[in-house]
């Protein structure tokens, strides 16, 4: 390895871990606990609190609070799995939602012109596939948290839970119209 080759690796490094770093701290992807994040892979979950409402006497209302942008570290990877996951998770459904049908069918004497033989089959396939593909899903997600677990039990999360935060973008409005959101501060935590 020559010196320009040395550099280039060096440099190249370098620019692998820049684009992870966040405050000089290389962050581990907090889904596997094992790679290192990945800029623009992060799971955000949005949140608000601080909610105040007021009247302005004219029927009018207006809401303000807090939004704050929680990042979790993800790698390339854990981010895959779950996009994969997920697809999987409805696929399940959609095979476990056909077995259920079939034995209702049975249950209520309907389909009776297609043969027994061929019925089974079919409560079966669903059946079958319903815990394959579930199985499958396990199987990839094996070592890697999902998103539900970290908006339990990442660490600001909790504690934004434990202010009062709750979550998505803005708090319920029920009579639309008349009110004006006031959004005092968008936060991002990183
Ligand atoms: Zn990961």
């Amino acid at each position: 390895m020559d010196g320009i080759e040395r550099f280039r690796v060096y440099i190249g490094f370098n620019i692998s871990r820049v684009n992870n770093i966040k405050g000089d701290i290389i962050m581990n992807c907090w889904f596997c606990g094992n790679e290192e994040s990945v800029k623009n892979k992060e799971y955000k979950v949005k949140m608000f609190g601080d909610v105040s409402k007021d009247t302005d006497g004219a029927g009018g209302e207006s809401v303000s609070f807090s939004r704050k942008t929680v990042t979790v570290p993800r790698c390339s990877s854990c981010k895959a799995k779950q996009s994969k996951a997920k697809v999987l998770t409805i696929l399940s459904a959609f095979f476990l939602l056909g077995a259920i049908l079939f034995g209702l069918f049975e249950i209520f004497n309907i389909l009776q012109v297609i043969s027994p033989w061929l019925r089974g089959f079919l409560f079966g396939l669903c059946l079958m596939l319903a815990i394959g593909i579930y199985l499958r899903k396990l199987l990839l997600m094996k070592g890697v948290k999902t998103q539900n677990n970290a908006k339990r039990n990442y660490p600001e999360i909790k504690e934004l839970i434990a202010v009062g935060y709750e979550y998505g973008a803005a708090p319920k409005q029920k009579s639309e119209p008349k009110k004006v959101v006031t959004e005092v501060e968008d936060d991002v935590i990183n």
